[in-house]
């Protein structure tokens, strides 16, 4: 009984087990190894086609669904199973009574037996009130029955076992159908991932050059900016071009019709220019002819004059100097005329009348080319000797010299007061603004002239450089006069400087240097600036280059050293004896002097130029063809009569003399 209770059992359970290991209804996505870490429901919607898909198998599945509900069953007791597949198919509530016989297997209390076959029957699923247990056949009958209902039950059971094992193999087939469909999917998904992969990487490579695009977007929309700001700029710049091209058109139009016009002024004028030039030509060559004719007239002039002359000029007396008496010195001749006259009275005492009275003072008469008394300018005497220094600039030498006693204003003559006052300026400055101004005019008509400045000291028969500059300044006895080159008439002074001068301020910076020179000797050896004779040389060259023209001339403006006399009454200490010493060699120069100037006059063969170092200097502009002026300097003071005297006594022997027609020494 027990086997055959058992086997449905068993045959049941064998039939859940054997559809235990059936497979799960496929899983739509294997998650496990999935490189793509999403949600159920990305992976849901990444794999939507493939849902499609198998939502388009499951078609095929559908009849396969009760299978569905045996595999839900299968984790229920047999009992449940069978309770629910039982009402199905068979009248009878058969898990109840199957159960009830698994509980009653052990020989239970004694219940009455029913009859066979009147065991109650389960009908409406009731379950049959327990017989009693002495009721063996009631309980055979229904043990019977049981069996019966089993054996339906196994019946059913199995049939529904082979459906089961059938729909077991076709859900087998489905199985392995849709495992090839998940390799397949699987593979298509690892595709579709490697694809994914692929495509997220062309995505990133896309969006990094995306960024790129746009970061280049951006710099060139940043250029077109800036190419429209400067399109606009330069569209700007061309309107303004455009119109300054228009204006300067114009411009050009009314130039060429300028220029055509001045072009045919330009022809009318060149013929006019022409006719100018061979009129000026005409004019120049007149001009020339003029100026030579000036020149002619104005050395006659000159030589009428004299080609030596002799002025004489007064120095006021200064302050704190004895007024002389009124009749002391006059200048007799009418307020109209420029005087020519001196007269000068002295009374000698040592010639008395025979009453024993004082005789009267002797009066002594002098006549000169012209007399500057006291009270005159600097700016007057210079310009009664313009002309003759003009003279230097058409190639007469020219030679004046300022003689007198110490004292009597020979210094003040040539070079000037105090150096900075324009009105004291002197003769030399004077001369040389004059000259260069003449030069200036000149240069109008051709003529070109250079001008070439020396100025010396010849103390004891000794010349030394007044413009020594450095080291050699203050040093004598190393300048010779030379001639300049062998069968050279021209002289210059070894050692000495040779200054080429064209203004006036580098004249004056001359003259500043040889006073400073002269205060150097002065302080070394008493005076000596009055005991020696200062000779200013310029040497002129003019040139016409067109005509082939040329004419040099010296002009020479000398500050001759004191004339006066040494007392010879005076005791003759080593002082004197050096005063003797510059006195006799002052005289014997002067002297000198004074017998060339004869000798020139009496046109001697013989001329002692070489006697002295002054008159050697002096030579070219001494002779036949110079111009001589002198001016002879007065003290207005009586007590200097006497050297007045002599002076005016030597100065009109000067003036008798007459030298011979000036020659221009022109080439
Ligand atoms: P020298 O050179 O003959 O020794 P200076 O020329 O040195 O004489 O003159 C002596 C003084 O007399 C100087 O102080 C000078 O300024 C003054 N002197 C000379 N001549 C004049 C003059 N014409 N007008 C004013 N002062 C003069
Ligand atoms: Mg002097």
């Amino acid at each position: 009984m027990e086997t055959l209770q058992r086997s449905p059992l068993l045959e049941v359970k064998g039939n859940i087990e054997v559809k235990r290991p059936l497979p799960k209804p496929p899983s739509r996505l294997p998650l496990s190894g999935s490189r793509l870490k999403r949600g159920p429901e990305q992976m849901e919607e990444a794999l939507e086609p493939e849902k499609k898909r198998t939502r388009g198998l499951g078609t095929k599945i559908a009849p396969s669904r009760p299978r569905a509900a045996l595999l839900t069953a299968v984790p229920q007791t047999q009992g449940q199973a069978a309770a629910r597949t039982a009402p199905k198919k068979t009248g009878p509530r058969c898990p109840t009574a199957v159960a009830t016989v698994l509980k009653n297997q052990k020989p239970g209390p004694a219940v009455p037996a029913q009859k066979p076959g009147t065991a109650p029957p389960m009908v409406g699923g009731k379950k049959p009130s327990k017989r009693p247990a002495w009721d063996l056949k009631g309980q055979l009958c229904d043990r019977m029955a049981e069996l019966k209902c089993c054996r339906e039950r196994n019946q059913i059971l199995d049939q529904e076992n082979q459906q089961l094992r059938d729909q077991l193999r076709e859900a087998q087939q489905q199985a392995s159908a849709l495992g090839i469909e998940r390799r397949t999917l699987e593979e298509e998904l690892a595709r579709v991932r490697v694809q994914a992969e692929q495509g997220q990487q062309e995505l990133g490579r896309l969006s990094a050059r995306v960024l790129e695009l746009e970061e280049r977007l951006g710099t060139q929309e940043g250029l077109v900016q800036v190419l429209q700001r400067e399109q606009l700029g330069l569209q700007e710049e061309r309107r303004g071009l455009a119109t300054r091209l228009e204006e300067q058109e114009r411009r050009l139009q009314a130039s060429e019709a300028a220029l055509s016009d001045s072009q045919a002024e330009v022809v009318s004028l060149r013929q006019e220019a022409a006719a100018q030039a061979v009129l000026l030509a005409e004019r120049e060559d007149r001009l020339h002819g003029l100026e030579m004719e000036r020149r002619r007239l104005h050395n006659q002039l000159q030589e009428l004059k004299g080609n030596i002359r002799v002025f004489c000029r007064v120095r006021p007396v200064l302050p704190g100097e004895p007024t002389p008496n009124p009749g002391f010195l006059l200048f007799p001749g009418g307020p109209a005329d420029p005087p020519t006259r001196l007269s000068l009275s002295r009374s000698d005492e040592r010639r008395g009348t025979l009453s024993g009275a004082p005789a009267p003072p002797t009066r002594h008469d002098f006549s000169f080319d012209r007399v500057f008394p006291p009270g005159s300018r600097q700016d007057e005497v210079f310009e009664e000797i313009a002309m003759l220094v003009q003279s230097a600039l058409d190639g007469y030498p020219v030679c004046i010299f300022a003689y007198g006693q110490t004292g009597s204003g020979k210094t003040f003559t040539m070079e000037g007061g105090p150096a900075g006052d324009p009105q004291v300026e002197g003769l030399i400055p004077r001369a040389l603004r004059h000259l260069f101004s003449v030069a200036q005019e000149l240069s109008g008509q051709g003529w070109t002239y250079s001008f070439v400045a020396s100025y010396v000291e010849i103390y004891n028969e000794t010349v030394r450089d007044l413009l020594a500059t450095g080291t050699r300044k203050g040093q004598a006895g190393e300048c010779e006069i030379r001639r300049a080159g062998p069968g050279s008439e021209e002289l210059t002074v070894t050692n000495a400087r040779y200054v080429p001068v064209s203004c006036e301020k580098e004249v004056q910076a001359l003259l500043h240097l040889a006073r400073q020179n002269r205060a150097v000797a002065r302080t070394a050896q008493n005076e000596r600036s009055s005991r020696s004779h200062s000779v200013f040389q310029l040497q002129i060259s003019g040139e016409h280059a067109a005509r082939g023209l040329q004419c040099t001339a010296p002009l020479s403006l000398v500050d001759l050293a004191g004339s006066e006399r040494l007392d010879s009454g005076l005791a003759l200490g080593p002082g004197e004896r050096e005063r003797l010493r510059e006195t006799q060699s002052i005289n014997s120069s002067l002297s000198t002097l004074g017998l060339v100037i004869m000798a020139l006059s009496n046109k001697e063969p013989h001329v002692p130029y070489r006697n002295s170092k002054l008159t050697y200097l002096l030579q070219n502009s001494l002779g036949g063809s110079a111009k001589m002026l002198m001016f002879v300097n007065i003290s207005p003071l009586e007590e200097n009569v006497s050297e007045s005297l002599n002076s005016l006594r030597f100065a009109s022997k000067v003036n008798q003399c007459v030298i011979g027609t000036a020659q221009a020494n022109k080439k």
